[in-house]
């Protein structure tokens, strides 16, 4: 096993850095305050190609799986809301990919970024005020009006906290198309900027990533075409059929989306936990108190060594996760909630080690460990809770234990006379006297 970037690997990570440097922490303090959508940021992410359908192509290039995870953590250290503001499109690209045919992929990803030098915006509407954990209980419905072929979907309900809603010019709106079967009777559906019946709710003042914004997204009998809804209507006839007539199978839309998103949403908090311990080793050096210079004082090293650990442990799972991921192997113990759930928690108790042990001044707006620390806490909520992951991972591993048992036992069965050392092989009774 070689823990080493490849040279591709490292090229990309520097220059994401680069960009990070140059182009966001110059303007990051503004756009915090201002609370205001960075467009100079998402054109600039576009030029330097690390923006739009290139750009997702480059990350998926990437044998190894890391570049997304590398860029995720590297414009998050520069700024986590403008990150966010450059990066939300590809959760809507995401929700395309996973319920969306291989005709309407190709057609509404590039939608979600725009081309050449036009910058579109995606959003991906799945949170509903009493449905945000709970996926299952989503009450935006959506009805046919018309038969099969020709009919229009006609959209109803309030999506609320929804990155780049009211910008969105694609927004993928998760609703209930029969609310008996649970997250089995939802579909995905595309709709447009300018779709009559859709507008913008509540603009969120918030915390954190203060950058990116976030709205409610109010859908009053929004009518879309057939081609809109993701998958298409045979596909969701056969699962309302299999979920009525009691069949297993059939994955929640937004659960399957998460699944693809949570390394990335890992490697974003560690970018905020890795930028505040930086700082922070910068800013101690060379200071001293009465006991001598602060980095030689052992109480001192004490937290920089375990937040340096905790991240590295962090970012090994995130990796580990993205490679598992790029190149096909099923997360069965729950390998892309744990990334996701360990860095998010990290982060928040990292940045919050760090401002004690700054003191008094880390709680200044003059600090960056001060927004560093209110950027943090979102890791822990959006794309599913810290308790939700824990649910999670929880299940899925309850479930690998029981197949590996099972797995194990079978072999055995097969191989009576399994070889001495086979470490299959069953435990022998102690030798007696
Ligand atoms: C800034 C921001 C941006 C967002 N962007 C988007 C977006 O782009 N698209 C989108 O669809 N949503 C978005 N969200 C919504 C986000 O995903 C939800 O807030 C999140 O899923 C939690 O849902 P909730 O707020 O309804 O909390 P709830 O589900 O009501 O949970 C409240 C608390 O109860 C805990 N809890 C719930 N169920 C359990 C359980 N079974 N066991 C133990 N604890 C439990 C939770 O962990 C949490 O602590 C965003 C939210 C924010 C704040």
């Amino acid at each position: 096993m070689d823990f080493r970037l490849t040279d591709e690997q490292l090229e990309f990570q520097r220059y994401c850095r680069k960009f990070a440097t140059e182009v966001i922490r110059p303007v990051a303090e503004k756009y915090d305050r201002e609370q205001s959508v960075p467009w100079e940021v998402i054109k600039a992410a576009r030029e330097w190609n690390l923006h739009g359908v290139e750009h997702l192509m480059k990350m998926g290039s990437d044998p190894g799986g890391l570049f997304g995870v590398i860029y995720a953590e590297e414009l998050h250290w520069g700024c986590a809301g403008i990150a966010l503001a450059i990066s939300a499109s590809s959760l809507a690209a995401a929700g395309i990919a996973a319920s969306g045919t291989p005709e309407q992929v190709g057609k509404w990803v590039p939608e979600c970024f725009g081309e050449g030098d036009e910058i579109k915006i995606g959003a991906y509407a799945v949170t509903e005020a009493g449905a945000g954990s709970d996926v299952k209980s989503l009450r935006t419905t959506a009805k046919l009006d018309g038969d099969s072929g020709t009919g229009e979907w006609v959209i109803n309900g309030t999506k609320v906290f929804i990155s780049n809603g009211g910008i969105a010019d694609v927004n993928v709106v998760v609703a209930t198309v029969d609310a008996d079967l649970g997250h089995r009777g939802q579909a995905s559906f595309i709709v447009c900027k300018g779709t009559p019946g859709l507008s913008q709710g509540k603009k969120e003042d918030k915390l954190g990533i203060r950058a990116s914004q976030t709205t409610e997204v109010v859908l009053e009998d929004v009518r879309v075409p057939m081609e809109n809804l993701l998958g298409g209507k045979e596909k969701l006839d056969k699962k309302l059929e299999r979920a009525r007539s009691g069949q297993g199978g059939g994955k929640s839309n937004a659960l399957a989306t998460f699944e693809i998103t949570r390394p990335m949403v890992g490697a974003s908090a560690l970018g905020i936990a890795q930028a505040a311990y930086e700082w922070t080793l910068e800013h101690l050096e060379g200071k001293a108190d009465e006991h001598g210079p602060l980095l030689e004082q052992q109480r001192v090293q004490q937290v920089l060594a375990d937040v340096a650990t905790e991240i590295e442990a962090s970012r090994l799972l995130v990796w580990r996760a993205a490679w598992m991921g790029r190149n096909g192997i099923p997360m069965t113990g729950g390998q892309g909630s744990m990334s996701k759930l360990k860095a998010g928690d990290v982060t928040m108790w990292a940045t919050t080690e760090l401002m004690d042990l700054v003191g008094e001044y880390a709680q200044t707006t003059d600090c960056p460990l001060e927004k560093f620390f209110r950027d943090a806490k979102i890791y822990q909520l959006f794309e599913g809770t810290a308790q939700v992951q824990r649910l999670v991972i929880s299940r899925m591993q309850r479930q690998d234990h029981q197949t590996k048992h099972q797995e194990a036992a079978e072999v055995l069965q097969q191989a009576p006379g399994a070889a001495p050392g086979d470490p299959l092989e069953p435990e022998k009774e102690p030798a007696t006297a």
